[in-house]
């Protein structure tokens, strides 16, 4: 009879430990940005619209996991929230070329089969997440970019806007700060090697991507990046989001990353694909592996973040700037969303 007792006490603790590990199992991380995010410069509405749509986002992606669709569904579901939002640079509110454009890249990534799709350079694709995805799914291409990628998008019978759909006032506002203070900066900064060779003078405040990794019940994982690039942009400038192995990476054996931040950094130093290079030839966690290649970036000049998820639902979400939106949610539906530091 102890014995049974016994038996019985030991079943129920493993029950009671493998619930708390389920608990801790992450299936959906996003991000919507990293920079100068500063509480003190928030209005408590702000804040809460933030928080209300990041959340929104996450659970729009965990519907599709839960009704047992692929990461890929959930990647794009969730994206579509963020593009169709205008506090986020990507799709509606992205931010604007120094010619007044709005300039759109984005990529996605299957984790299973390593397939990719992307498309830069985009004025009127209304998600361009589902655009990346058609260029995947439905041609032998991996990246296609402006009028092209229109084009493609349109035969493949996606949403295509007039350009003047991603104008917001607060963008525009911004790029005529931008502007000014670049030629300001430009007079202050006269003989700075650095800023004079990457010609962006003042970088600051320029972010605000959307990202998002899923593993979905199959095991499988999906990242995904969409982004307006960097405010006062030149013209034809592609960042690192719609880069395959720059700013959006994805391997089941591995993770699944999607960068945001100053990204001509991420570009050269290939950051997702290091992370995942950094998994699969070192043996190092997800969240060593994102730390050496974040600190590579800020040690060049760069700022910005990244999340990540690996197979098992561990997460890693560093940045090095003063904040960045984010959140995550674990397989049992509990969402974490946060700002700053
Ligand atoms: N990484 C993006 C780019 O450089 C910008 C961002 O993350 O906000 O295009």
């Amino acid at each position: 009879m102890k014995l049974l007792k016994l038996i019985a006490l030991f079943l129920l603790s493993v029950i009671a430990l493998k619930v708390t590990a389920q608990q801790k199992k992450y299936v959906m991380v996003i991000h919507g940005g990293a920079g100068t995010i500063l509480k003190k410069n928030m209005t408590p509405e702000k804040e809460a619209a933030y928080i209300a749509v990041l959340t929104q986002a996450l659970q729009a992606g965990y519907a599709e996991i839960k009704a047992g669709k692929t990461s890929m569904d959930a990647v794009e579901a969730t994206i579509h929230v963020m593009e169709n939002d205008p506090h986020f640079n990507a799709g509606k509110g992205a931010v604007f070329t120094h010619d007044g454009k709005n300039e759109l890249d984005a990529a996605i990534m299957d984790g299973k089969t390593l397939m990719a799709g992307s498309v830069a350079g985009v004025t009127t694709i209304k998600n361009p997440i589902s655009a990346a995805r058609a260029v995947m799914e439905k041609s032998e291409h991996v990246m296609m970019v402006g009028a092209g990628a229109e084009q493609f998008a349109k035969e493949a019978g996606l949403e295509i806007v007039d350009p003047k759909y991603f104008w917001t006032q607060e963008r525009w506002d911004g790029l005529q700060k931008a502007i000014k203070e670049d030629s300001t900066k430009a007079v202050l900064d006269h003989g700075n090697k650095k800023s004079e060779l990457l010609g962006i003078k003042n970088h600051d405040y320029k972010f605000g991507t959307v990202g998002c990794v899923a593993l979905d019940k199959a095991g499988n994982l999906a990242a995904g990046t969409s982004t307006g690039g960097m405010t006062n942009k030149k013209y034809g400038r592609v960042g690192d989001a719609p880069i395959i192995g720059a700013g959006t990476y994805c391997n089941n054996e591995t993770a699944g990353i999607s960068c945001t931040g100053w990204g001509e950094f991420y570009i050269r130093n290939v950051v997702a694909k290091t992370i995942s290079d950094l998994m699969e030839y070192k043996g190092l966690s997800v969240a060593e592996a994102s730390k050496i290649a974040l600190d590579k970036v800020g040690k060049m000049g760069g700022d910005g973040g990244l999340i990540a998820l690996d197979k098992k639902g561990n997460v890693a979400m560093p940045f090095n700037t003063e904040g960045m939106y984010r959140g995550t949610i674990t397989a049992d539906g509990k969402i974490e969303v946060s700002i700053y530091k």
